[in-house]
């Protein structure tokens, strides 16, 4: 740190992301990442693409892609906005919707499950926003009762990480309705993994507010793409935000090769399917095995060990070569979020585990 930075972001932690290392090849479990290519078409746009094109700026509007977006779920382009990866359209909310106060006696000014993506409290911290956390249940699922007329902005990835638990659409529903003078965002980055998005509630809702990511079921994590889907005047408020922010904020290559991976929406939802099958294949594994996995509709699992402390199944794993992620936090210390990958990596990761639970087994003199 430097001696210049102001006082505000003196203590401020930053958000750290996934470990990436390249000491030897590993299995990455742990960013929730696709283990499949992009599909055929995003390969070929990306070899079609004029790169002498790249000395214009790209559309600051992202307007192709974004009627191909609307197209796509039943909406007006007014409905959507492009961002570089979902987590601009979460930083743009929070700027846009929560009003700043940094003073610990304000009132929470946006609520969200004390088990969640971390990303929110770490933009609280930054854009100086009072915030409280609600609880999660023993069984860490979400009581939508908890969320009823919470008098804040309310935010609930659905489903939710890193437990992987969703929440019923009726749910949501319930809590967008008791919230009406408030926004309310549900962050949908996991939904293509087999639930119910609440995109058709926008018609009805214009406190609603949805983020979606490329990142996850269109192998897109390094491509950055990111999109929200609400009521025009939400979306001009997010627009607003990111035009004076980052006017240029998707790139012209990711545009192009966005728009040619919604021409092949069955490629993805058939890895959506491979990858619902490899995560009932790793549950079962894992349950037989003595873990406790939550049920999980993304593409990870979030499992204990009765024995074993989380952080150690971490570290021996990355002995094995297999990155998972464990977090160092209260209530969910024992857990490791496990990415779900091919078929023969999840038999790596299996194999792995039951390797390191027989080294842990307590010996017995015969042995
Ligand atoms: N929301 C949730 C719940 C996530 O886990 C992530 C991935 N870290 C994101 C949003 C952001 O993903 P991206 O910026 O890659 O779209």
């Amino acid at each position: 740190m430097s001696r210049y930075i102001t006082d505000r972001y003196k203590d401020f932690k930053a958000y750290e992301a996934g470990e990436q290392l390249d000491d030897r090849e590993y299995i990455r479990l742990n960013t929730n990442e696709s283990p499949f290519p992009p599909s055929p078409k995003v390969i070929q746009a990306l070899k079609d693409f004029d790169a002498g094109g790249m000395r214009f700026y790209p559309d600051p509007f992202c307007t192709s892609l974004r009627r191909k977006i609307a197209g796509k779920y039943d909406v007006s382009p007014e409905n959507v906005l492009v961002t570089n990866g979902s987590d601009d359209v979460l930083d743009y909310a929070f700027m846009a919707f929560n009003p700043i106060g940094t003073a610990k006696e304000d009132r929470p000014t946006v609520v969200f499950p004390d088990i969640t993506y971390n990303f929110y409290e770490i933009l609280c911290g930054l854009h100086g926003v009072s915030f409280s956390t609600i609880p999660v249940g023993g069984d860490m699922t979400i009581d939508p009762e908890d969320f009823m007329d919470t008098g804040a902005n309310v935010v609930i990835p659905n489903p939710n990480a890193p437990t992987g638990i969703a929440l019923q659409l009726s749910d949501i529903e319930k809590i967008i309705r008791s919230n009406r003078d408030h926004v309310v965002l549900i962050d949908e980055a996991y939904i293509d993994f087999g639930w119910e998005s609440a995109v058709p509630l926008i018609k009805k809702y214009d406190n609603l507010l949805i983020s979606q990511t490329y990142s996850k079921s269109r192998s897109f994590a390094g491509g950055r793409v990111g999109f929200a889907i609400a009521d025009k005047g939400l979306i001009a408020d997010l627009l607003k935000i990111q035009q004076s922010e980052s006017p240029y904020n998707v790139n012209s290559i990711s545009l192009a090769l966005a728009e040619a991976a919604l021409d092949d929406e069955e490629y993805y939802a058939a890895n959506c399917r491979t990858i619902r099958e490899n995560r009932r294949y790793t549950r079962n594994a894992l349950m037989e095995m003595g873990f406790r996995v939550l049920p999980s509709s993304t593409n990870f699992v979030f499992a204990r060990h009765p024995d074993i402390r989380g952080a150690d199944i971490y570290e021996e794993l990355k002995k094995r070569g297999i990155l998972v992620r464990h977090f160092d936090r209260d209530r969910i210390r024992a857990y490791n979020r496990i990415s779900i990958g091919t078929k023969e990596q999840m038999d790596r990761l299996i194999e792995a585990l039951a390797d390191i639970i027989k080294e842990y087994e307590p010996k017995t003199e015969n042995e």
